[in-house]
């Protein structure tokens, strides 16, 4: 678990330039939708946010952002997806 974790989430934002999916290394083009690590905090930002494909959110969702065993657990528990409907 890292500092922040409570605060982390994904952003969906429309790409302006092209960025390439730290999950599955696919690239987004510009005008597509990607999802970027956020933090909660107006005094923190994340200078090394990592950048997901539309693809890789439908999938894994906010565990992207987490550990396998986070990730195992936050499936069971909620789904996901939930924070985005
Ligand atoms: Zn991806």
């Amino acid at each position: 678990m890292g500092k922040y974790d409570h605060i982390r989430y994904l952003k969906r934002t429309k790409a302006r330039t092209t960025h390439q999916c730290d999950r599955c290394k696919d690239i987004v083009m510009p005008d597509e939708y990607y999802c970027v690590e956020a933090i909660d905090d107006k005094f923190l930002h994340s200078l090394h946010a990592k950048r997901f494909c539309a693809k890789c959110h439908e999938k894994y969702g906010e565990s992207l952002l987490f550990p396998k065993k986070e990730r195992k657990k936050m499936t069971e528990e909620s789904g996901p997806l939930n924070n985005f409907r």
